[in-house]
């Protein structure tokens, strides 16, 4: 996937939200629980993103770089950091961009834990797409929901 793709035919408002809520893409979709509309969702997340003083470029450099060293591992923990260790699982198979984008997203999945904490975050290549491109994190109850205080605070060196 790169920048060079342009959105074909936008899915419309509605459409593209059934779509969201659908399962058919990933299991329980990517609005999980969330009653919010998912315009809603990305006002809400761009205002929390706005507080933590990082932008959307500098949240998706920082997953990219720690998506490929957890990809190093082949399945093992990756420390990344002294606070962080973090994993990739090679699940087979593609999935495409909700928003209709041309191409598919390895399903690629990296698991990030912080260390002292019970806190563990997961995301795939399309996670990152869908905040780079979209500013969305998923709804809340989605299993890939990224809430953007939590995820700056655990990606961030202290
Ligand atoms: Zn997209």
């Amino acid at each position: 996937m790169t920048d060079s793709h342009k959105i074909k035919q936008p899915p419309d408002t509605q459409e593209l939200d059934s779509i969201l809520r659908s399962s058919k893409l990933v299991s329980g979709g990517f609005m999980g629980t969330d009653q919010r509309s998912y315009e809603k969702v990305i006002q809400s997340d761009a205002a929390d993103i706005a507080c933590t003083g990082k932008t959307i470029t500098d949240i998706v450099a920082r997953m990219r770089d720690i998506s490929a060293l957890a990809e190093r591992g082949l399945g093992a923990n990756v420390t990344i950091n002294e606070n962080i260790q973090a994993s990739a699982t090679d699940t087979r198979g593609k999935i495409p961009c909700p928003w209709q984008h041309p191409g598919l997203f390895k399903k690629t999945v990296t698991t990030v834990k912080r260390l002292n904490a019970d806190t563990i975050l997961h995301w795939s290549d399309l996670s990152i797409h869908l905040i780079e491109k979209h500013g969305f994190f998923q709804g809340y109850g989605s299993p890939f929901r990224l809430a953007p205080k939590e995820l700056v605070q655990i990606i961030f060196p202290a």
